[in-house]
């Protein structure tokens, strides 16, 4: 076996001790003689799976009584319908736009009524985060959504906005566990779990329980309902249960580790490794303004198309692949997500180093 160091902004990279506990028991699951994937989504074993993860995951983010855990389907894209069909009450809502995923549910948000664009950064292609301290809320806002974490552009929050008492929605898919939040900051929080937690195909939400209601917009699918599955404990359907189960074990690996405090000082020092080399190279330059860079997604360019393919195609040679920047940016982006080891990161920068010098 050959494990290459995955820096794909998603689906990505998975802890390796996850992967072998999963691989064990994937025939036979603790005695019960047959594996999660076939086993009843009613069983015992598969209540037992999706409660333990349910409670890791209160544990690790301390999340409040108040608020409720949600695993459901359709990706993040399918929250962007969810959460205005869900809280427009007033068909009012403002929107961040920091990157493509906020414009993208910004835009699903105007089928379902007014989202107004409060603030942006695509002036300078999303390379920063707009000042949020005093932004124009407006009066009627039945929320204020932001993506927490730009995967494409690798910028990220230093602070919250000022929402002025209006509920925060925050799209966290590619930060999801890579520090503490505050939840009780939250209304909803919503993330993808291939980014940073799992497989793809479970979504995992966190709500305030006063957010869930049977007052929808008219033409709520069922699915589509937060109510359906908080009132089912996320069984109101047969869920992504070899998802969720891969979810958990993510979860207990955190929890060992000593959880999110620890998981963050790992990253930050990851990070740094980067973004150290990126400030002193003359070859290679970060792409987004310095207060604003993520943990988790780091972009880079050269300058020429052309030096960019020809590191791209040599790291791969290397065992570091998926370099490739997003299809509508270029370049080059590493998403260093929790389960990348600090040891791919130096072996980056080294191979980064090697290449400058060759190239120079
Ligand atoms: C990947 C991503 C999405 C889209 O997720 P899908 O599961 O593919 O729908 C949404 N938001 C952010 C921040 C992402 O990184």
């Amino acid at each position: 076996m050959n494990r290459v160091y995955n820096f794909a902004a998603g689906p990505a990279v998975l802890p390796e001790e996850v992967l072998r506990e999963a691989a064990q028991e994937m025939l036979d699951y603790r005695g019960a003689g047959l594996g999660v994937m076939e086993m009843s989504h009613r069983s015992k074993e598969f209540d037992k799976i999706l409660n333990d993860a349910k409670q890791d995951l209160i544990d690790l983010m301390g999340i409040p009584d108040e608020y409720e855990v949600l695993f459901v389907q359709g990706g993040g894209s399918q929250q962007f319908a969810a959460v205005p069909m869900n809280l427009m009450k007033n068909k009012v809502a403002d929107y961040i736009v920091t990157g493509q995923w906020a414009k993208k549910a910004m835009a699903e948000a105007k089928i379902f009524g007014q989202a107004n664009k409060i603030a942006s950064s695509e002036d300078k292609t999303y390379t920063y985060i707009p000042d949020v301290s005093d932004l124009p809320i407006s009066e009627n806002a039945d929320y204020v959504y932001i993506c927490e974490n730009n995967t494409i552009y690798g910028t990220t929050y230093k602070e919250l906005p000022n929402t002025k008492g209006k509920i925060l929605v925050a799209d966290q898919s590619s930060m999801f566990l890579s520090k503490p939040v505050d939840v009780t900051k939250y209304g909803l929080i919503f993330a993808g779990a291939q980014k940073n937690v799992g497989p793809a195909g479970v979504v995992i939400v966190i709500i305030r329980k006063d957010l869930i209601t049977e007052d929808v917009l008219p033409g709520t699918p069922t699915m589509l309902k937060y109510k359906t599955h908080a009132d089912n404990n996320s069984l109101y359907n047969t869920p992504n249960a070899y998802g969720i189960y891969i979810c958990g074990k993510v979860f207990r690996w955190l929890k060992e580790m000593g959880g999110l405090e620890v998981i963050k000082e790992r990253n930050e020092k990851k990070a740094k490794v980067l973004y150290d080399y990126l400030d002193s190279s003359k070859m290679f330059i970060g792409t987004v303004e310095k207060e604003y860079r993520s943990l988790m997604n780091v972009p880079f360019v050269t300058g020429s198309d052309e030096l960019n393919a020809k590191f791209i195609a040599e790291a791969a040679a290397n065992g570091l692949v998926q370099l490739k920047g997003h299809r509508t940016v270029g370049g080059m982006r590493a998403s260093i997500y929790n389960a990348m080891p600090y040891e791919g990161v130096v072996r980056l920068v080294e191979f980064m180093d090697k290449f400058e010098k060759e190239n120079a």
